[in-house]
């Protein structure tokens, strides 16, 4: 058995001085160190020996072992030296090349548009606020007048967390959680853009969209006030030219409530396909924030009065930008977003 371990370490010895690479010396490694390997293979068979020859092979295993070990580690190292040089050589590296760019991302249009909004709005004096997107029924409905049995959540397809707990079907329920902080100090002044739920999908509704909520709550606030603000959001967003309208409609927060639509951006109100020919375009909801709302969030009505407006961020960004599937927002197709 002695004789059968030194032959294994001059095997091994020739074959590590041999080796041409690391691939090598990791097939060597296994072939005579790994778990089904020669030296392991030998030392298998010391059962047989007798109780006097056995710590004396063993310790013969052993020294063999280790010492294979270290040869085995000094090849690995002049090898990778090797490999390292030989592959600078091959490698003509010009160091006055310019570095290679790292492509790097821009915003997506939805985001770019949030942002947009967001400017306008804070040059006027708005504070930005965000608010929970899994949020208590309490916030979503009750606290915007609207009640249990109120058909206007009819119109909304509520995601439901629970019997009290919703997904936000728009970001109004921050207009109540911003009154609850700062009341009962005026003025109120924010805008709360995010991410809201219904269960919609289709060409112009996806179930997950964005809104931006406006809230102003002032002494002396007038429905001029709010017309004149979204006169000049309306400009600022969709170019100097542009009007506005307001046809009176109905939400349960606002009251009296209007619509707002914008002169259209592509026949500049001439009347095309895109605004059916009527000359204009729906671009969000406002009105005067309703007395009931005022005095759940501690507000004297007869004192503080103000308006309150939300528009689809989606909706914005498909009229600045010209696109007719909404969907195209969600698909993250780069040959689509790259063009903003
Ligand atoms: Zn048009």
């Amino acid at each position: 058995m002695r004789e059968e371990l030194n032959a294994i370490r001059d095997d091994m010895k020739a074959q590590l001085a041999a080796a041409g690479s690391l691939d090598e010396l990791r097939e060597i490694q296994v072939a005579y160190l790994g778990k089904k390997g020669k030296l392991t293979g030998v030392l298998r068979g010391m059962g047989k020996l007798s109780a006097e020859e056995r710590p004396v092979i063993g310790q013969l295993a052993n020294e063999i072992r280790d010492e294979m070990g270290e040869l085995l580690e000094e090849v690995r190292n002049t090898l990778k030296q090797k490999e390292l040089l030989s592959q600078l050589e091959e490698e003509q590296i010009d160091v006055t090349l310019p570095g290679r760019r790292v492509g790097r991302g821009h915003k997506h249009p939805l985001t770019l548009v949030e942002d947009r909004i967001k400017e306008i709005f804070s040059a006027m004096g708005y504070v930005v606020e965000e608010g929970p997107e899994v949020e208590l029924d309490h916030y979503n409905f009750e606290r915007l007048n609207i009640p249990k049995d109120h058909p206007a959540r009819e119109m909304q397809d509520t995601f439901y967390v629970s019997e009290d707990v919703v997904l936000r079907t728009h970001t109004s329920p921050v207009q109540a959680r911003v009154m609850d902080r700062i009341s009962p100090h005026l003025p109120v002044k924010i805008i709360a853009p995010g991410k809201v739920f219904r269960r919609d999908d289709d060409a112009t509704h996806s179930p997950m969209f964005h809104q931006v909520e406006g809230l102003l709550i002032d002494e002396n606030i007038t429905f001029a006030d709010l017309k004149g603000t979204l006169l000049e959001f309306a400009r600022q967003m969709f170019g100097e030219d542009r009007k506005i309208r307001l046809r009176p409609s109905y939400f349960p927060f606002t009251e009296p409530s209007a619509e707002v639509d914008v002169s259209c951006m592509f026949c500049n109100g001439a009347g095309c396909r895109l605004c059916g020919q009527s000359g204009w375009i729906e671009i969000l909801g406002s009105g005067m924030v309703h007395p009931k709302v005022l005095e759940m969030a501690g507000y004297d009505p007869e004192k503080a009065v103000g308006f309150a407006f939300g528009m689809g961020i989606e909706r914005i960004a498909m009229l600045k930008y010209g696109i007719d599937d909404m969907r195209l927002l969600f698909e993250n197709d780069l040959r689509f977003i790259r063009q903003f």
